[in-house]
């Protein structure tokens, strides 16, 4: 059996940004690189946003960004300029489309179509059992979601975000095109967390998404109702849906990365690159494969790749406060929004604030439920 030297299982998001960074760097140019998922062109299956401030690599990818953005919660709503940030939204179908073609000219990538059924380390490689052949490679990159281990274990509280998303077309202007509205609480809680997220592609197109942080997962009908119902407080009559989206994203603390052994990594939501407390992953999973591919020129220990640091107590708090109370989402995000400028708060979710601004995060939240927190995670 002929082994290869990296085996990237999924080419998604990360797979596929991990496989891009590898083909642009010529260390990488005399390591034969695999890339194996079920399905090539999975199309327009994902809209990603995430802010960043100025411009930055995925520009060339970018179908809209917004300068400005709306928080709504009762009493408490306001528009927001993002300054120097934007917000930023990508097509999946243009990002797929972008790194395939990018990838095709490099000799050492290679593309399989195969379902992975199991992975297994050996002494010194990897073996992938896949449904139509088996693989061996030195090192292994899986965003294959296998292990579900976190979803059964009870040390750390397990919420999603979960929504569904229609896009829709309007014959009349009926959208603010300069304003995402990041999250609008204006809606009923029904002792949740639940808010609309809304993204105005021109004044007659938009999405719609009807979102949760919370554990179980709607009947379809509850999301659509919802959407709907918020259409038509909105005056919105007359439209037509145009494509729908959906999606279910783990938000957890679990260490994923103690799983990662000498051989293989886990990447992208797999691996825990996925924000916790708030199920962003695209500009992780790009900040993570920049450092992954680094870290490969010198190290060749994959299980000391990840490391943990303050971001994950602070995530861990919050997701214990929002698992206990799930209703008080909408009081913690408006006091946040509130209280905390929007810089500060997006370098907090990127993991890049310093300690002031850490600390008016902390004293933003309802100090009760979280010192609670604290106490039953370390002292009870
Ligand atoms: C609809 C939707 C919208 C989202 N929007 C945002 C957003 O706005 N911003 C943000 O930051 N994050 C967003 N996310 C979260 C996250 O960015 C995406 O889920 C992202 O695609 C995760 O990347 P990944 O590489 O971990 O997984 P994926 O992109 O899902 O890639 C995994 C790959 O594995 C393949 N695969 C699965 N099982 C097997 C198998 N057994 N054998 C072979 N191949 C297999 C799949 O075909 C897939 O290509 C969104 C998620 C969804 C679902």
């Amino acid at each position: 059996m002929k082994q290869t030297d990296y085996l990237i299982l999924g080419a998604g998001a990360s797979g596929l940004m991990l496989a891009y960074r590898m083909a642009k760097n010529p260390f990488f140019d005399h390591k034969s690189i695999l890339i194996l998922d079920q399905e090539q062109n999975k199309g327009n299956d994902r809209t990603w946003c995430f802010w960043e401030k100025g411009t930055g690599e995925w520009d060339p990818l970018l179908s809209k960004e917004w300068s400005q953005i709306y928080f709504g919660a009762l009493g408490k709503s306001k528009k927001i300029s993002l300054g120097s940030f934007s917000y930023k939204m990508i097509r999946s179908e243009a990002f797929y489309k972008y790194i395939w073609n990018f990838i095709q000219h490099k000799k050492n990538i290679s593309f399989v179509r195969d379902e992975v059924i199991h992975i297994k380390s050996l002494e010194e490689q990897v073996q992938v059992n896949g449904k139509s052949k088996t693989y061996l490679a030195s090192k292994v990159f899986n965003s294959i979601p296998l292990n579900q281990t976190y979803s059964s274990q009870k040390k750390y509280p397990v919420l999603k975000q979960h929504f569904i998303g229609w896009f829709i077309k309007t014959k009349q202007d009926a959208f603010d095109e300069e304003t995402a509205t990041f999250m609008d609480f204006n809606i009923e809680q029904k002792g949740n967390t639940r808010f609309m997220y809304v993204l105005p592609f021109s004044k007659k197109e938009a999405l719609f998404e009807y979102t949760l942080f919370s554990e179980n997962l709607l009947a379809k009908e509850s999301y659509e109702e919802a959407i709907e119902k918020y259409l038509s407080d909105k005056n919105i009559t007359d439209y037509r849906i145009v494509e729908k989206e959906q999606g279910s994203i783990p938000m957890t603390c679990y260490p994923f990365a103690s799983e990662n052994e000498k051989n293989i990594v886990h990447i992208g939501t797999a691996g825990g690159w996925t924000k916790a407390s708030t199920g962003y992953t695209f500009a992780n999973s790009s900040k993570k494969t920049k450092e992954l591919v680094n870290f490969l020129k010198n190290n060749s220990d994959l299980s000391t790749f990840e490391k943990r640091s303050k971001y994950n107590l602070y995530d861990l708090l919050f997701l214990d406060v929002l698992a206990q109370h799930n209703e008080l989402g909408s009081n913690i995000f408006s006091n946040l929004f509130q209280k905390v400028h929007i810089h500060s708060l997006f370098r907090f979710l990127n993991e890049e604030s310093n300690l002031m601004e850490d600390l008016k995060i902390i004293f933003s939240v309802p100090s009760i439920k979280f010192t609670q927190a604290i106490f039953k995670r370390f002292l009870l």
